[in-house]
């Protein structure tokens, strides 16, 4: 029994799978101090993924998937968040890119189907490659320098995508790219492997370290027609939800940050006090805040996804309030895990503790979208229309 947890697992399924992904991120949890010093990709977590099963969680049951919804996958990636925040992330790209896919049928029904299939029998992994220098965050609607210029029946795709999570571990990019002379953007889907393709090992940040959101670049890439995946399709589009996996990601750090905290504070005993530092009031003020901002942003993230999940009539409207949970669930996040350290001490700050890696990681929620500014000002412009 995990009171945190419990309220949120409704049924046998999602327990079944909330069981091995418990598993699992208790094993990553001691490998995360040693990805994140050395600053290298989590092979062994994904291979154990892979080997569950997981990867081919979000994609439908009719090409050989899962079919879950985007409530277990939140739930699910929260837990291995906990674990290891950057497993989290890595994979939250990918089964978020399944989700959207599935839920919104803008594929070729066949390229769809490919690609699937190669998830679910070669465990490929995939990604989207949506950022560049010039543009910064692409939900900022820059357009991407990134250009693919037609040559009979092929693409030739030129450019280079930065901050592209999971770069030395992905089979396929879906990369985002001016289509010809046509002043629109387009996404294609690039192997890996194809002639031209390379990866620069760029990623040097103090946070998310184990992402590997290192650079892609792309040397007169040459690929089929068919690779042009997705084209620019204004305003009709769903609003994002699979980016709930963001929120869920910046909660698990917290909640590692507060199960860490907690045991400090059950087991340091100074010989200034008669008992534990928990029996101060100070500290159980703290200790319950950090309660209070869980329970908010949990809260509001479990419904979100549950009313995307069960009214599907309601999710057009939706925007606004999935954006809404990414902005309170990572802000929460950063204000957990600074109270998690004023309980800690000094001693949080050693290298030796998972919460100066917390500390590092819980900032990068903050870049990842929706940015603030842009959740503040989608609230307002709802309440001015
Ligand atoms: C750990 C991690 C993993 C990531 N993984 C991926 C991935 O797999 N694939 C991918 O495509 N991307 C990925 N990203 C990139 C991410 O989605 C953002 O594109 C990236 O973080 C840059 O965002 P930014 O806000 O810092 O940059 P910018 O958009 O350059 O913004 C920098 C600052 O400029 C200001 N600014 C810029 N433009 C505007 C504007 N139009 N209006 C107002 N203010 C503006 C804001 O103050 C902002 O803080 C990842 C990022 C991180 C941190």
């Amino acid at each position: 029994m995990n009171y945190l947890y419990d309220h949120y697992i409704k049924n046998k399924e999602q327990q079944k799978w909330f069981e091995v992904i418990d598993a699992l991120a208790v094993k990553f949890a001691e490998r995360a101090d040693t990805y994140d010093q050395e600053g290298r990709f989590p092979f062994e977590n994904v291979d154990e993924l892979k080997n569950a099963g997981y990867l081919s969680l979000t994609i439908p049951k009719e090409f050989g998937g899962e079919g879950l919804s985007l409530y277990e996958f939140v739930l699910l990636q929260e837990r291995i968040a906990a674990g290891d925040a950057a497993t989290a992330l890595s994979l939250g790209w990918h089964l978020g890119c399944f989700l959207e896919l599935a839920e919104e049928r803008t594929w070729n029904e066949d390229m769809l189907r490919t690609l699937c299939e190669k998830v679910v029998q070669d465990q490929a992994l995939i990604n989207r490659a949506a950022t560049e220098p010039a543009t910064g965050s692409p939900t900022r609607g820059g357009m991407p320098q990134t250009k693919a210029v037609k040559e009979g029946d092929h693409w030739v795709i030129n450019g280079t995508k930065t901050f592209t999570s999971m770069a030395p571990a992905l089979d396929y990019a879906i990369v985002s790219a001016q289509v010809g002379d046509t002043g629109k953007k387009g996404n294609f889907l690039i192997p890996m492997h194809a002639k031209g393709v390379t990866v620069e090992e760029t990623w040097d940040t103090v946070a998310m370290r184990g992402t590997r959101s290192d650079d892609l670049v792309l040397k007169d890439v040459k690929v089929n027609e068919s690779a042009l995946v997705e084209e620019d399709r204004g305003k009709s589009e769903l609003p994002k939800a699979w980016l709930l996996h963001i929120p869920a990601c910046y909660i698990g750090v917290a909640v590692a940050a507060r199960n860490e905290a907690v045991h400090f504070a059950k087991t340091y005993r100074p010989n200034s006090l008669p008992g534990p530092i928990g029996e101060v009031p100070e500290v159980q003020r703290k200790i319950g805040e950090m309660e209070l901002e869980l329970f908010k942003a949990r809260e509001l993230m479990y419904s979100v996804a549950a009313r995307w999940v069960n009214e599907p009539g309601a999710r057009m409207e939706m925007g606004p309030s999935l954006m809404a949970v990414k902005h309170v669930a990572t802000n929460a996040a950063s204000k957990v895990v600074d109270l998690a350290m004023r309980i800690v001490g000094a001693r949080s700050l050693a290298m030796s503790s998972p919460l100066q890696r917390h500390y590092r990681d819980v900032r990068a929620g903050l870049h990842n979208p929706p940015m603030d500014d842009i959740v503040i000002s989608s609230l307002a412009n709802r309440a001015l229309e």
